[in-house]
């Protein structure tokens, strides 16, 4: 019979141990913040596909959304036959991506594939190779946005040295004594021990650290980005895979950082569970790559393009942009009750409903917990609720529920990971 245990014996015998798997759990079906097994057992879902199920899974109007375009058709490739989805799509960006200036936008299938692509540009744009990027920062596992990725271990293990001409700058982290002019400072200190400002094409930048723990950028520390950019002429290149299509109460998080990139990438929950990503930016950045430079073969599909059309809908109808801010709210709440009786939460900290909690030993910041914090993924899971932990060292418990969540699954599976705390910390 299919069950779990069965179901991984034929993964670990047929797919390579590289590809991780958090929970030894095959999903059979699922619905908005829902997921049934292969055994039938039922989860309340905190991890949303990491950050890609905003509208929840199988939203209906999505669904009737890409089954009308399935009827049509499914493939073309954009640069064989074009569609109007893309264009739509493209159009209703260039509006909504913050940025006072006329934009362009390019569509392609991964965070990772956006990302690569945006670097490309802005060295197309530039003339300029060097790249800066910051610790803690993740940006995929293609081999240049691995080099820009802050942690070796385990995305670079053992793939030896990567793409050059990627400087690392720090990442402001209050908890952690790291100052916005500390981190602006490691700027200057690349410009005058590494490369020339002449030589770096552009800087990339998590308006809220995903994968690296959650780690909100103050305002201040982005408008000195933009300071150093506009000084240098570097391209300011804001990764929005996981902020982005409305986690942090705004459908980009770089509305509230008062300064706008030059290229945004964006990924993940644009498409509501369909494999859609792209970079949008000023027109003539966009631009600088000739014709063929840009693009693949399922680059901006139809039926990625329906669903990320009818997300935008969702969005206006079931105003979901207040709903992450009433999400960020409860969720914040609920966890500073938990934090009241376990000071092993060092901080509970996000933007919007971009929220996670950090998990220390004793509360001493020097001492991740990160034993502790797989043991919640793993007993929560047990009593039914799916988690996902971040952060380099493991140490860091992040919600991405869907933003359609109702208060009273919320609440029980804020409920089920108090439980946790009480039984294991
Ligand atoms: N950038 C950020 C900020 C991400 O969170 C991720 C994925 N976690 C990526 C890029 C890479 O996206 P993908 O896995 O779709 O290639």
């Amino acid at each position: 019979s299919r069950t779990n245990e069965s179901l991984m014996q034929r993964r670990i015998a047929a797919v390579p141990r590289g590809v991780g798997q958090i929970h030894p759990i095959f999903a059979e079906h699922a619905h908005n913040c829902s997921v049934v097994d292969v055994e039938g057992r039922e989860y309340i879902d905190f991890a949303g596909g990491i950050a890609v199920l905003n509208t929840g899974h199988l939203h209906p109007k999505i669904v009737q959304a890409v089954e009308a375009q399935l009827h049509k058709l499914s493939h073309t490739c954009f640069q064989v036959l074009a569609y109007e989805p893309y264009v739509e799509l493209c159009e209703k960006l260039n509006e909504r991506v913050p940025g006072d200036f006329a934009k362009k936008t390019l569509l392609v299938s991964t965070g990772s594939e956006a990302v690569e692509n945006a670097v490309k540009i802005a060295r197309a744009a530039t003339g300029r190779t060097g790249v800066i990027a910051f610790t803690s920062a993740y940006h995929g596992r293609t081999l240049m946005t691995l080099a820009l990725t802050g942690k070796k271990v385990p995305y670079a293990a053992g793939m030896g040295l990567l793409p050059g001409g990627v400087f690392r700058a720090r990442y402001p982290s209050a908890l952690h004594g790291v100052e916005v002019a500390e981190a602006l400072a490691s700027i200057e200190r690349i410009f005058k021990n590494d490369a020339e400002p002449c030589d770096i094409a552009a800087i990339v930048v998590e308006p809220v650290q995903g994968e690296g723990g959650f780690n909100v950028a103050p305002p201040e520390f982005m408008r000195g980005l933009r300071a150093i950019c506009d000084r240098h002429g570097i391209l300011l290149i804001a990764d929005e895979v996981q902020t982005g299509a409305g986690r942090t109460g705004t459908f980009f998080a770089m509305e509230q950082m008062g300064v706008a990139a030059d290229l945004t990438a964006f990924a993940k929950s644009i498409a509501g569970g369909f494999p859609l990503a792209g970079v949008c930016g000023k027109a003539e950045y966009m631009d600088a790559i000739a014709p063929g430079g840009l693009g693949g073969t399922y680059a901006g599909s139809p039926l990625a393009c329906a669903a990320a059309l009818a997300v935008l809908e969702v969005f206006e109808e079931e105003r979901l942009l207040e709903r992450a801010r009433s999400i960020g709210a409860r969720l914040t709440e609920g966890l500073w009750a938990i934090q009241a009786r376990h000071p092993s939460i060092a901080e509970v900290r996000g933007l919007g409903a971009m929220v996670a909690i950090e998990l220390c030993e004793g509360g001493d910041l020097g001492k991740p917990a990160t034993t502790l914090t797989g043991q919640i993924v793993a007993r929560a899971r047990d009593k039914g609720l799916i988690l996902l932990s971040c952060g380099t060292c493991g140490n860091v418990l992040r919600f991405l529920m869907p933003l359609t969540v109702p208060d009273e699954l919320l609440d029980r599976g804020l409920a089920i990971l108090a439980e946790c705390f009480d039984e294991l910390d």
